[in-house]
């Protein structure tokens, strides 16, 4: 990153920051209001595809292939028992950028979507196992979530401009980004028995980093990395299709909840909850 673009990240912070102070201001919920969020559409992103493997497993299965087996899944659910209209960044192993997997998911309106992108992780130790879930931010929680987003965001050059720009929409659905990220692993990791890795962020939830795919999508947004296939026994269960079925079940449960939530509580009690 060169100087200048330091300097005018710099500057744009400040400039948010600003805005977001001024933004709680003139906006203080009470309890009498109601949420302006009504979930109706769910997009699905299957991380990698075509030329792009994501992580390599030890058996014949990489991680586009679960990513993509675990979407199908749930989109099929999700057409079978909802009424949620359901869109997918792809249906079959082929390579989409990142920048176009946001734009599929930019089509459907910001106050009725949720955005989720589905991922596998890897590691070089391979005892380290577990779940995470994050949501978009300029500065990671933590070392390994900017690695992560680092290696996820290789297949393209990150501006840090668009960073910048796309930031000032997602400020304002961020709480509701955060909402889902928070059900979801909570929901994953009781049903599935993974170890939750998400206990070490600052406020023992949900992780942030800068992902591409989720810094242009100006829905309600998160990525979720299922598993690490450098890790034998997750490798094994998230190649299975029964556990491909239960992670699907368990998605399908965290959606529904995020829109229980979403309809009965208020704006204010996801914000109360906000770090
Ligand atoms: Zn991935």
């Amino acid at each position: 990153m060169t100087v200048k673009q330091q300097s005018l990240i710099l500057a744009a912070m400040v400039l948010l920051s600003v805005l977001s102070v001024s933004a709680s201001k003139s906006t203080q919920p009470t309890s009498k209001i109601k949420s302006p969020f009504r979930l109706t559409t769910i997009v699905l992103d299957a991380g990698h595809g075509g030329r792009d493997p994501g992580n390599v497993g030890p058996g014949r299965e990489n991680e586009k292939d679960i990513n993509l087996a675990i979407t199908l899944k749930l989109a099929a659910l999700i057409r079978e028992k909802t009424a949620y209209d359901v869109h997918l960044t792809r249906s079959a192993d082929r390579w989409i950028s990142l920048t176009d997997r946001a734009h599929i998911a930019n089509q459907s309106p910001p106050s009725q979507t949720l955005f989720i992108s589905i991922h596998c992780n890897s590691h070089s130790n391979s005892h380290v196992h577990g779940l995470e879930s994050y949501i978009f931010n300029l500065q990671a929680t933590d070392k390994s979530a900017a690695e992560l987003a680092k290696w996820e965001n290789d297949e393209e050059v990150v501006n840090p401009v668009d960073f910048i720009i796309n930031n000032l929409y997602k400020r304002s659905v961020e709480k509701y980004s955060w909402e889902a990220a928070r059900i979801v692993q909570s929901v994953l990791v009781s049903h599935l028995g993974s170890r939750n890795r998400n206990r070490n962020a600052p406020d023992k939830m949900v992780r942030r980093a800068p992902f591409r795919v989720l810094v242009n999508a100006k829905v309600p947004s998160l990525l979720v990395e299922l598993g690490y296939l450098s890790n034998k026994s997750e490798y094994k269960k998230l190649s299975s299709a029964t556990y491909q079925d239960k992670v699907a079940n368990a998605l399908l449960m965290s959606i529904q909840r995020f829109d229980q939530a979403t309809r009965e509580s208020l704006t204010n009690r996801i914000e109360a909850r906000l770090p």
